[in-house]
């Protein structure tokens, strides 16, 4: 790993996170060195006496600027546009992007891993909130010997900034696709999911085909007064991530959120939470605007004494969710399939007991655009 020993460190404020590269251990700090006031790529080493700052090229670098100010902007180009892009690259001449940073973002106690990949697409291939890149990883497809593989998608994680607020940028949020073979229990690595791997073990510097970008049905609606009642399973809350950085995070003019935004998100276990700092300083700064609620299946116990799951939490502030539903709230579903099924049930039998028909509702819903799902 390179060193290079460049300035004293004037300002050192604690951002949020530690991470283990190769048994040394970093931490990331605000810190400005000269005019300089941001220091991309840089983390300091805590091992060594003087403070160096080390250059980062492995998976060190912060992405959890929730102790930033809101931020101003630019360019504000990216908010004239009246359509959101679409397609600017086809999966069959896609950009080639550089992979800026991966961060492993669970804790040692969550089932799997899921990855934040930063990816520099310099202006390139622009993108709204609640779009999704498309990934063709390198290789030749198993079943077109000579061809590629097929493109997988990815919500976007961020907001059209992207998260050094540069608009050069687009952030993915990915979960190692692992295969277990169900007698032996142990991993098959020949079962492997291949782009979800092949993004997870890249590093800064390699590149990275992009297509896209792709999606309307998750775009964020213009009201700054709207509500949102945003439903994610793990990596369904990068869609949510992107529009909770724009509501909060960033100082968009032609932007100033005024309505609520409901986050419910499950996983596993705390471990597996994902971008909680952020979510939980927005809940501090805007009590009025964000409501935050976690569904933990491996921790929490749902009223009958079962596992909780989102639809647990759906159930509990189902009266909420329907008064506000009935006064014009968008409901956004992302995340796993297997999500919805339970979620419908939960909704339906929730509909029936206020005596009101889920079908009727649900086709009401639809027609008005307030219903939005994106589940792979
Ligand atoms: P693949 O190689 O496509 O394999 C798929 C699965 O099959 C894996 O679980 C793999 O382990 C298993 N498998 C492979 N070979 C075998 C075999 N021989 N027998 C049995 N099983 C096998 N994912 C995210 O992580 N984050 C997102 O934000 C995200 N957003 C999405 C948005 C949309 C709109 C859609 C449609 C999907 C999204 N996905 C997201 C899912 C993503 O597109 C991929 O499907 C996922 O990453 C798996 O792709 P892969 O190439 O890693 O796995």
């Amino acid at each position: 790993m390179a060193h290079s020993a460049i300035a004293k460190v004037s300002v050192a404020v604690p951002v949020t996170n530690e991470s283990s590269v190769k048994g040394s251990t970093f931490k990331t700090y605000s810190v400005s060195f000269g005019s300089k006031s941001w220091a991309p790529g840089y983390a300091l080493d805590l091992k060594s006496n003087n403070l160096r700052l080390r250059k980062q090229s492995v998976v060190c670098m912060s992405v959890q600027q929730t102790t930033a100010p809101k931020v101003a902007v630019s360019p504000l180009a990216l908010e004239d546009v009246k359509e959101p892009p679409m397609h600017v690259y086809k999966a069959k001449e896609p950009y080639t992007g550089t992979i800026v940073s991966v961060e492993r973002v669970v804790g040692p106690k969550a089932p799997g891993e899921t990855c934040h990949i930063v990816i520099d697409h310099g202006g390139n291939v622009p993108y709204w909130e609640g779009q999704s890149y498309g990934v063709i990883p390198p290789g030749e497809n198993p079943k077109k010997p000579g061809k590629p593989h097929n493109v997988r998608l990815y919500s976007i994680a961020s907001t059209r900034y992207g998260d050094h607020f540069d608009g050069k940028t687009a952030t993915l949020c990915v979960r190692r696709a692992v295969y277990y073979d169900p007698e032996t229990g142990k991993e098959d690595p020949s079962k492997m999911g291949v782009c979800s791997n092949f993004l997870c073990d890249s590093k800064p510097g390699d590149k990275v085909q992009i297509a896209g970008p792709s999606g309307k049905v998750m775009l964020l609606p213009e009201d700054p007064n709207a509500t949102h009642i945003m439903i994610a399973t793990g990596t369904g809350v990068a869609p949510y991530r992107g529009y909770l950085r724009r509501m909060f995070m960033e100082d968009v003019p032609t932007y100033k959120f005024k309505g609520l935004a409901w986050l419910f998100l499950g996983v596993a276990n705390t471990d597996s939470l994902l971008y909680d700092d952020e979510f939980t300083k927005y809940l501090k700064d805007h009590p009025d605007n964000f409501r935050y609620d976690t569904a933990l299946s491996r921790e929490h116990k749902n009223k009958k004494g079962g596992k909780m799951y989102v639809q647990d939490k759906i159930e509990e502030y189902s009266d909420e969710i329907f008064k506000l539903l009935d006064n014009g709230a968008h409901i956004y579903f992302c995340g796993l399939k297997g999500m919805m099924p339970g979620i419908q049930d939960t909704l339906k039998r929730v509909a029936e007991e206020r005596g009101e028909s889920w079908d009727e509702k649900l086709s009401q819903l639809k027609k008005n655009q307030q219903w939005h799902v994106e589940v792979y």
